[in-house]
């Protein structure tokens, strides 16, 4: 039976990753190893006795008692804290679906690839913050790295049997998020409430609100920079509001290959937990005629600024990433702490990225683990600091 790991399994990528894992059978069909979770205790207790896993863990240690408490009785194992996440991470597995949101997921996925375990990667921040020492760890221990974000899976859809060096371009698409039409002067006063909306997507709140100031999308471009060892000059972004178009790949010969779909993230999930075989999903069937019309347009660089500094983080390399993605999960904690303005996150991490750059310089390329830590650490700090002044 095939041994499945889950971390972030009460997200919303986590909890669409275990329904399909139900409905291809459940705790028959595979051995649920661990679940993994943050304060929502009581859904990743259920999770684990609906799936009867081995164990379950919560990052926070004073969320244990009530874990325990919750598990009492099914001889399900629990356990808290960082050093647990990566004692699951150990567990020996086939397949570990990665969506722990922010880099906080990067330690556990990392771990497991040197048990040479696939790895389907939700967890963005892993391959923006430390994109080559992850592909080199997964290439050491003979590990795959299977992408889940929707833009990156339907890239790698595209190039099912074609050669990268053939490639010209990859377009990866917007939908422009809650405030694609707003004006800038709009943008300024925006609310948390407004920009945990999104038009087409169900996500977690800290990737809806990325997507209403495109981090999400930067974070998306550096993302296919890592994974696919293009030049940052052949990512391009192109906004097309229905969401149906998830990435084109554009080769020499001027064809371009476009991924379309449902904009429900099962599509993604089931391709990476299936590969390389596809089996029947229960997303969306489109009706293209009924759909009739798709738009595209130029993103606004003036308006969303986040997708130019992901040009300047690739242009620098080495620890920008790291320093770029701390400092934007600063910048949203402060907005949804509503202490700075919608608009006032990217220009504090253009400050924190600046700052650092000038200080220390970010191009030399991390060695280990620990340097990328340390450099996410010190941004955040800094990020705080500069808020506060
Ligand atoms: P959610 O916020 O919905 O879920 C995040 C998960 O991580 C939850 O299980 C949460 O636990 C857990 N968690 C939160 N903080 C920590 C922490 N410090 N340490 C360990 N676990 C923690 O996120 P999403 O599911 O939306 O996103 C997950 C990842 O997938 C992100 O990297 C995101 O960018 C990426 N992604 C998401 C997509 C989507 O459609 N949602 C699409 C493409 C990529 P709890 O809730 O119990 O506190």
């Amino acid at each position: 039976m095939r041994r499945i790991s889950v971390f972030g399994s009460t997200g919303s990528i986590g909890v669409n990753t275990l329904d399909l894992l139900t409905r291809q059978g459940g705790a028959g069909a595979y051995q649920v190893v661990a679940l993994t979770g943050g304060r929502n205790v009581d859904l990743l207790a259920s999770q684990a006795r609906a799936l009867r896993a081995e164990i379950a863990v919560t990052a926070y240690e004073d969320c244990l008692p009530a874990l325990r408490d919750a598990l009492h009785g099914s001889g399900i194992e629990a356990a808290a804290g960082q050093a647990a996440l990566i004692e699951a991470a150990d567990r020996p597995a086939d397949w570990i679906m990665s969506a722990i949101v922010g880099a906080a997921g990067l330690a556990p996925g990392f771990r497991a690839l040197r048990h040479g375990t696939t790895l389907a990667l939700a967890n963005k921040e892993s391959l923006v913050t430390a994109g080559p020492l992850l592909l080199a760890e997964a290439k050491r221990h003979n590990a795959r790295i299977l992408p889940v974000d929707s833009e990156h899976s339907a890239i790698f859809q595209g190039l099912v049997g074609e050669d990268i060096s053939e490639v010209e371009r990859i377009i990866i698409t917007a939908s422009g998020g809650a405030f694609r039409d707003w004006p800038l002067e709009k943008l300024r006063h925006a609310t948390v409430a407004e920009a945990s909306t999104h038009p087409n997507w169900a996500m977690g709140q800290r990737i809806t609100i990325d997507s209403a100031s495109m981090f999400n999308k930067a974070l998306e471009v550096i993302e296919t920079k890592e994974y696919f060892g293009v030049s940052p000059e052949m990512v391009e972004v192109l906004v097309h509001p229905e969401s149906i178009v998830h990435a084109l790949v554009g080769f020499k010969d001027g064809a371009l290959m476009a991924h379309l779909g449902a904009p429900d993230m099962r599509h993604a999930i089931g391709y990476a937990l299936n590969w390389p075989a596809r089996r029947e999903l229960p997303v969306a069937r489109l009706d293209l005629a009924q759909i009739g019309r798709l738009n595209f347009q130029t993103p606004d660089l003036e308006r969303f600024p986040a997708l130019g500094l992901a040009q300047e983080v690739m242009r620098i390399g080495g620890l920008a990433g790291a320093v770029f993605n701390a400092a934007k999960e600063a910048a949203l904690d402060l907005f949804i702490g509503q202490e700075i303005g919608f608009l006032d996150m990217t220009a504090l991490v253009e400050k924190v990225l600046a700052q650092m750059s000038a200080r220390q310089g970010l191009a030399n390329p991390p060695t280990c683990l620990d340097t990328v830590l340390e450099a996410d650490l010190e941004a955040r700090r800094l990020a705080f600091e500069i808020a506060q002044n």
